[in-house]
């Protein structure tokens, strides 16, 4: 089974990979990163592995491994 990583120290709180999951996986974390901008959570649960946030990510914060 695949697990997905988030580098949030990276994080710039675009959220473009909030607005691509198709199953509400990835969320707003309610906490700032590092860089000051609100991160994201993601709900294993719901994740299906599809692979839409990696590919949006600018700042290559998700892994799926
Ligand atoms: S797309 Fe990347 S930089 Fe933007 S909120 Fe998601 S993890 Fe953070
Ligand atoms: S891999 Fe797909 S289902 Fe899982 S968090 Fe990313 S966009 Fe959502």
């Amino acid at each position: 089974m695949s697990k997905i990583v988030l580098s949030l120290e990276r994080c710039k709180g675009c959220h473009l990979c909030v607005s691509v999951c198709p199953t509400k996986a990835l969320t707003p974390s309610g906490e700032l990163g590092e860089k000051g901008y609100e991160t994201v959570r993601v709900d294993e649960e719901k994740c299906v592995q599809c692979g839409s946030c990696y590919r949006m990510c600018p700042d290559y914060v998700i892994e799926i491994l």
